[in-house]
């Protein structure tokens, strides 16, 4: 089914009185939502008695967490060093997941920094496999790696790119970040048209089965020529992109996502918005 949540807490959170993690499942509750994603942006640092303890309260009101491994990996790294590293934050942020009871884990794959985008994706795709078949042979067959889009054109991470990386692995599906695809193309998502061509291109690209149940960020994002700037609220009405003609689409297509609200701070409030207004669109 789809699903509908915030990306981290936020102030409101925090002003209602809350300020642990384990208390999440009842906000969401209270919110109508349906999931929540944990960043472990700046490292994997949570007590496994934690985790566990997070876990079961989402077990409890039946509710959904996926991660986000840290923001430091880069696939594609000239390092070999690096490259070691970026397993033990990718299976670290597995082993949170398997505590959590979720079974998403988003990753951004990296950037060339000073190599050719050519070489530096060749490289990232060889890594790629590697860590599909560590991830087989570590028993984490049941948890979905989700490959993300990325915001900055210098980033790998285009549309295209993010599709012959789910291609490595059955458990490799798209992290589709709209909003990223949006800054880093400067503009593309207005119409209901505008989102069908990506969402058409996804269903050939990584086949109808990934597509229907693809991971998804949402947010508004302000960019320049070099793409994402920084992330804002659904008040912006400048840099979109709209999400009423991606919520008509999810409908049209019978897409069953999770839709991660990445809005600045106002991310609770954003995700319930987005839920009305898909469950009030017509069947
Ligand atoms: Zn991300």
């Amino acid at each position: 089914m789809i699903k509908f949540g915030p990306s981290g807490t936020c102030a409101e959170f925090t002003l209602a009185g809350h300020s642990h993690t384990v208390e999440v499942p009842a906000w969401l509750k209270e919110h109508d939502l349906d999931c929540f994603e944990y960043s472990f942006g700046r490292g994997v640092r949570i007590q496994e008695s934690t985790a566990k303890a997070i876990g079961a309260e989402f077990a409890k009101e039946n509710l959904e967490i996926s991660v986000h491994a840290p923001y430091f990996i880069n696939l594609a790294t000239q390092e070999e060093e690096k490259a070691e590293n970026n397993h033990r934050y990718i299976f670290d942020s597995l082993a949170a997941l398997t505590f959590f009871g979720g079974n998403r884990c988003v990753i951004h794959p990296g950037s060339p920094l000073k190599a050719e985008r050519g070489e530096a994706m060749a490289l990232l795709l060889k890594r790629l496999e590697k860590v599909a078949e560590l991830k087989h042979e570590l028993g984490y067959d049941d948890k979905y790696l989700c490959l993300e889009t990325m915001g900055k054109a210098a980033q790998l991470g285009s549309l295209e790119e993010v599709i012959s990386m789910c291609a490595l692995d059955k458990t490799f599906i798209p992290c589709i970040d709209f909003g990223h695809l949006n800054a880093r193309e400067g503009g593309i998502f207005y119409t209901d048209d505008d989102y069908k061509r990506v969402i058409e291109r996804l269903m050939k690209g990584v086949g109808e089965d990934k597509c229907r149940i693809m991971h998804v960020h949402f947010s508004k994002i302000e960019y320049s020529a070099k793409g994402e700037v920084r992330h804002l609220t659904f008040d912006d009405e400048k840099f979109g992109p709209p999400f009423e003609p991606l919520m008509r689409v999810f409908k049209e297509f019978d897409l069953q996502p999770y839709i991660v609200c990445e809005s600045a701070g106002t991310q609770t409030r954003d995700a319930a918005m987005m839920k009305r207004y898909y469950y009030e669109l017509e069947r």
